[in-house]
């Protein structure tokens, strides 16, 4: 398997492309096809464990890793770290409607699924390209992704993580998670402006020539736990595929039966990780792309037209307050047959006008396979309130987000198949906005006690990651400008 840039011909192995994070033209990685899983492969991992699930997808990508490789990889990720046996029960709530919990891990949000095996994927593909080198991980987080990548890169050898949060568009439980960090070889900074500041910052910083020197005169290198880095995208291919061999397992789908996917989105890397799963095999019909006011996919999956000149809104699905969804990128390059020149000249236009339009044939290609939906605070608040009175379900507020467009697409097109929600994020971690959603109470003003109000009213136990944050010790208080990201860099690795 070869890796190559979304923006220019290139081939690379999957160390290559994973070491790396982001190609040098801008581009991001996409594999040049993707491994079909064959029917005998099928059987397999409908019998098999999450483990046994995740090694045999991960081969077929990562064909430059040995078996050997890839287990120790898969072993370390999984073993211990998710409250269950099964990192990603799936949950029944109606007869059509299931929901994919990814939130069972060390963070309570679905990054920990990748995040927890990027560190083992990054360690043996840096053995491989460049031993001895120290990776400096660079995240911009809307608040998710950071913590997750500093429970997976803290204290792992030979690297450094820097993370970069919008200071005010987190919520108080994600500041805090971050905030408190320990490791050696981590740094957390807020930075006075929203998430696509801080991407655009992270960005701008890879592409820096003054910055790579400055690295490579200390033998260090970038690269990014973002989902622009392929080793995020894999991990996440493997629940997509887990969920429908759990489906099939239990009789609730024929083999060869179709499904939809329905997935809260921000940088459209959960959701492509599904349609890569589709493309090896996986019979997905429909893809349900769920945005809350935040609406730039919606609009664009139902005319063509990306536009990012718009305005940008605070809500109460944080993670999703993006305009620049960064892998629709990849899901473009595929829809394009390929053609790179195309794909760098789109983004050219993003990047000068703030806007691209794709041409009919491929507006046709995408909405075959995608539906776009979005849903207001005030709906996702309805969702919650109506499934916890219901089926006594909790889910948070981005995962009620696409439980909302979902049951909007199968009102308006009356597709009654079985339906798969990602379901993103404990609803403890967005806890405000969730009690509000199920009690009439006065919401707390400290956060803990919001917490300890919304497992009373639920039943539900807080998470042990989250409740013990209550004791830790700030350690990171720095707030800078977003200019200032360079610097701050600088000043961390000297
Ligand atoms: C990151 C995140 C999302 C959005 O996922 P993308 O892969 O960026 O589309 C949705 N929900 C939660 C809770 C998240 O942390």
């Amino acid at each position: 398997m070869r890796f190559t840039s979304t923006r220019s011909l290139q081939s690379l192995t999957s160390a290559e492309a994973i070491s790396r994070g982001i190609a040098s033209d801008g581009g991001l990685f996409v594999p040049e096809n993707f491994p079909p899983i064959s029917p005998d492969m099928a059987k397999e991992l409908i019998c098999a464990s999450y483990k046994e699930r995740a090694e045999k997808i991960l081969a077929g990508f990562l064909t430059d890793f040995t078996e050997e490789e890839i287990r120790k990889c898969v072993e370390g990720a999984y073993t211990h770290t998710f409250e269950n046996e099964d990192p990603a029960p799936l949950k029944k709530v109606t007869d059509k409607m299931y929901l994919l919990e990814l939130w069972h891990g060390p963070t309570c949000a679905f990054k920990d699924m990748a995040l927890q095996l990027l560190p083992y994927l990054l360690t043996v593909s840096i053995s491989k390209t460049s031993p001895g080198k120290t990776i400096v991980i660079l995240v911009a987080t809307s608040g998710d992704t950071g913590k997750a990548a500093l429970e997976g890169f803290a204290d792992v050898e030979n690297t450094r993580i820097i993370v970069f949060f919008p200071q005010h568009g987190v919520s108080d439980m994600q500041k805090l998670q971050m905030t408190t960090q320990t490791g050696k070889n981590v740094a957390v900074c807020g930075i006075e402006g929203n998430f696509d500041d801080a991407q655009s910052g992270v960005k701008a910083i890879f592409g820096d020539e003054e910055m790579r020197k400055f690295l490579k005169e200390k033998n260090m290198d970038f690269s990014s736990a973002n989902s622009i880095n392929f080793g995020r995208l894999v991990p996440q291919i493997v629940y997509y595929v887990s969920a429908w061999c759990d489906l099939v397992k239990q009789g609730k789908l024929k083999e060869g039966e179709s499904f939809n996917v329905c997935v809260p989105t921000g940088n459209f890397g959960n959701i492509l990780a599904a349609w890569y799963a589709k493309q090896m095999g996986v019979p997905v019909a429909k893809f349900i792309c769920a945005s809350n006011s935040n609406k730039i996919l919606t609009d664009f999956i139902r005319t063509g037209v990306y536009d990012r000149n718009r305005e940008f809104y605070t809500t109460t699905s944080p993670s999703m307050d993006i305009l620049i969804s960064s892998n629709l990128e990849r899901l473009l390059y595929h829809l394009y047959d390929n053609d790179a020149e195309k794909i760098a000249s789109l983004m050219d236009d993003l990047k000068k006008k703030g806007k691209f339009t794709v041409s009919g044939e491929v507006l046709a290609k995408l909405q075959q396979d995608f539906y776009g939906g979005s849903a207001s605070d005030d709906e996702a608040k309805a969702s919650i309130g109506k499934h916890f009175k219901n089926e006594k379900y909790l889910c948070d507020t981005h995962t009620a987000v696409a439980v909302n467009v979902y049951e909007k697409y199968a009102e308006e097109t009356g597709d009654n198949r079985i339906t798969v929600i990602a379901s993103t994020a404990s609803p403890f971690k967005f806890a405000p906005a969730v009690l509000s959603a199920v009690s009439n109470e006065k919401i707390p003003e400290d956060g803990f006690m919001v917490a300890e109000k919304l497992s009373a009213v639920s039943g539900m136990e807080i998470p042990a990651p989250l409740a013990t944050l209550k004791t830790k010790e700030i350690l990171h208080k720095n707030s800078i400008a977003k200019e200032a990201m360079a610097d701050f860099i600088r000043k961390n690795l000297a």
